[in-house]
């Protein structure tokens, strides 16, 4: 038996509770200070933002604006090109489909690729029944398109390109800049759907020819339901047809009544993360490594998924071949993390986005995503890095497959029986 067989005691690592969360992919632990902005809002400042006629709606307003200068600011925008909404799933589908229907008569064609978020994925398909014409590019086994896939594709039917900014299992970011310059020459509109990338690391609708963008409260240290559409006036004036109707808010784009105390969070999420960015990204990219580089020292058949050459600071997505899926979750199950299977409905499908990258469907299942985020410690990360080891040891030890490789028996050469 190894060393790190002995059993790793959370005790011995200071500051760290079970379970512990390294899952901020999925969603966030909002941040205290978005939390003490947003309370007036619930209680005092309980007013309607669309009341024009009194103060307590002026109040609601004027915190509502100031949000949207918040939101303009990290991402190069002005505030008039922000539109809230319930959260990143409805921004990608008031951009597809709204977007789809305005431009219908300049073209029905539609590009995105196969490792988007399902938000964009289903949107896409509704519109393929309705009649539009959807390509899905593939992406390269490091997780990024192809830029002459993504020429060749274009054609003169083509009114949209939506490629997502940061993947959320894998942390690749796209050259989000070199396509939005080509859909600027070509006179396509260029979407992005940039929720794991809004307050993580730089984002510029200006240099980037970013035309519409997608961004989520929740994800940055912010409240959940509440999200925002960027969407560009000038050079060019994009234009989108609502989704939702009653009311005319949001310059006739999204109606309903704001959801102020949300939109106070997204806002003072959206401003912390401005200012704490360039320190933040360092210290998780750091912890990020540190992590990689424990895991990679003590592992043999490892390997990440995704370049890490275009990355997301606080993503580490790695399978742990010869190990089987379910028995690794269950052996780390007080750490939060995510696997490399989807559950959908009552099957466990491996990830669409590591089949994508060509990873067979065992390797896909022995896949974890670990997401660190602001609040994780180094104290976690070690904890983190002990235990995924130690249970990768003690299982690769019952595992007959993993044996084989050690004695240098080339498993493709194995004629398996029949099952
Ligand atoms: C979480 C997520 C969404 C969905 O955002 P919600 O605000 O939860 O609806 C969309 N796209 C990506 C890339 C995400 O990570």
């Amino acid at each position: 038996m190894s060393n790190a067989a002995a059993s790793i005691d959370v005790a011995n690592y200071p500051g760290v509770h079970l379970p512990l969360y390294m899952d901020n992919h999925a969603t966030t632990q909002m941040d205290p200070r978005v939390l003490e902005a947003m309370m007036p809002y619930f209680t005092g400042k309980f007013g309607n933002a669309a009341s024009r006629n009194h103060a307590f709606g002026w109040e609601a307003e004027q915190a509502v604006e100031q949000a949207r200068e918040q939101i303009a600011k990290l991402i190069g925008a002005t505030s008039k090109e922000i539109i809230f909404t319930s959260g990143a799933t409805e921004s990608n589908n008031l951009a597809i489909k709204g977007i789809a229907e305005m431009y219908r008569e300049r073209g029905n064609h539609i590009i995105t690729q196969v490792s988007e978020h399902k938000a964009i994925l289903d949107p896409c398909k509704r519109l393929e029944k309705n009649g539009f014409r959807v390509t899905y590019l593939p992406v390269k086994a490091d997780g990024l398109i192809d830029i002459e896939d993504l020429k060749r594709a274009m054609d003169d039917k083509t009114i949209l390109v939506s490629i997502m900014f940061a993947n959320n299992e894998i942390g690749v970011i796209q050259p989000i800049e070199e396509i939005g310059k080509l859909c600027h020459e070509r006179g396509v509109i260029f979407h992005t759907d940039a929720v794991q990338a809004v307050g993580k690391i730089p984002v510029d609708v200006q240099a980037m020819n970013i035309d519409v963008l997608s961004l989520s409260g929740h994800k940055i240290y912010g409240p959940k339901g509440v999200g925002a559409l960027y969407v560009r006036r000038r050079n060019p004036r994009v234009q989108i047809n609502a989704q939702i109707d009653g009311g005319g808010h949001e310059r006739g784009m999204r109606s309903g009544t704001l959801n102020v105390p949300g939109i106070v969070g997204l806002g003072k999420a959206c401003e912390i993360s401005g200012q704490e960015m360039a320190e933040e990204s360092a210290r998780l990219t750091a912890l990020r490594d540190r992590l990689k580089n424990k895991l990679e020292s003590s592992l043999d058949y490892v390997h990440i998924n995704g370049t890490m050459e275009h990355h997301l600071p606080g993503n580490l997505n790695m399978s742990f071949v010869y190990v089987e899926g379910e028995s690794l979750l269950m052996g780390i199950n007080d750490i939060a993390v995510s696997s490399g299977s989807a559950c959908t409905s009552a099957t466990l499908e491996p990830s669409y986005v590591l089949k994508a990258l060509g990873l067979g469907d065992d390797v896909a299942h022995s896949s974890i995503r670990f997401g660190l985020g602001r609040f994780n410690t180094q104290a976690e990360v070690d904890y983190v890095a002990d235990k995924v080891i130690d249970v990768v040891l003690k299982l690769r030890e019952l595992s007959p497959l993993y044996e084989m490789v050690k004695e240098g028996i080339d498993l493709s050469k194995i004629e398996w029986a029949a099952h």
